[in-house]
């Protein structure tokens, strides 16, 4: 069966006391929970990872970053590398965000090395992937994302994917409070299980989670999930107050 999951992603948000605040919220009402089948990770920012791995200890909440550099060390000034995270206790990290794409012109290519540098060190990555407006509004939304994921996954073997979780974020539904429609979500998330299938397998597409991310919501939460091949989500804004986070892992 596989994992449904709910990763929020902190961006940019929460200082020293907000990240304790909210872990410390997040601790409570999700002890009340039956997470069953269910995998939920926090990424704040860089300074906080290491408090938030210590917080989070023997809770099932899991700490991923928002990002890695490639290389294994060296002169890549404000960067952080595999080992550096390993180091604090954190296996798990997003790769390819739109805002790294746009803002820190982050290619497929880039991706591709940093999700091998991820592999690399056995680490998992929630690769993200999405299309812009103007390439949904020609209709090029699926030529798009099939093209980001070749770019960045095709040199990958099968087996890789034991370390891949798969989040289909449209940039235009980012942060924005537009949401792609559940059936919209249900498509692309249709059309990435047959891509992976015909390149790596049947198994391999069956097994790998791919998670929606684009204003996600308590108030949309179920019936995004309620889709087949969404199997979670990638929360931004609504990941960080707890009442919210809360009521979005209820929905899966
Ligand atoms: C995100 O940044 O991954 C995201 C989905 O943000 P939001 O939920 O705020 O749209």
């Amino acid at each position: 069966m596989r994992k449904k999951i709910v990763a929020g992603n902190w961006k940019m948000n929460n200082d020293k006391a907000e990240t304790s605040a909210l872990i410390k919220g997040l601790k409570r009402s999700i002890k009340k929970l039956p997470l069953k089948n269910t995998r939920v990770i926090i990424a704040p920012s860089y300074l906080s990872l290491s408090s938030a791995v210590k917080k989070t200890k023997d809770t099932p909440i899991e700490v991923a970053a928002q990002n890695m550099h490639q290389a294994k060390s060296g002169a890549y000034t404000g960067e952080i590398s595999a080992d550096m995270l390993k180091s604090i206790g954190v296996k798990t990290v997003i790769i390819g965000h739109s805002e790294r794409r746009e803002y820190f012109c982050e290619t497929d290519e880039l991706l591709a090395a940093k999700l091998d540098a991820v592999l690399a060190n056995d680490m998992e990555a929630i690769f993200c992937f999405g299309e812009k407006l103007e390439e949904r509004k020609k209709e090029d939304h699926l030529l798009e994302v099939g093209s980001q994921l070749k770019n960045s996954l095709f040199h990958l073997k099968p087996a890789d994917f034991k370390s891949i979780i798969l989040a289909y974020e449209p940039v235009w539904a980012i942060g924005t409070g537009e949401t792609a429609s559940p059936e919209q979500a249900q498509e692309m998330h249709a059309f990435v299980r047959t891509v992976i299938g015909k390149k790596f397998g049947l198994e391999v597409a069956d097994s790998v989670s791919i998670l929606y991310g684009g204003s996600v919501k308590p108030a949309n939460a179920e019936e995004i999930f309620s889709k087949p091949d969404v199997d979670g989500g990638l929360i931004g804004g609504a990941a960080l107050q707890v009442e919210d986070f809360t009521a979005i892992i209820k929905a899966i």
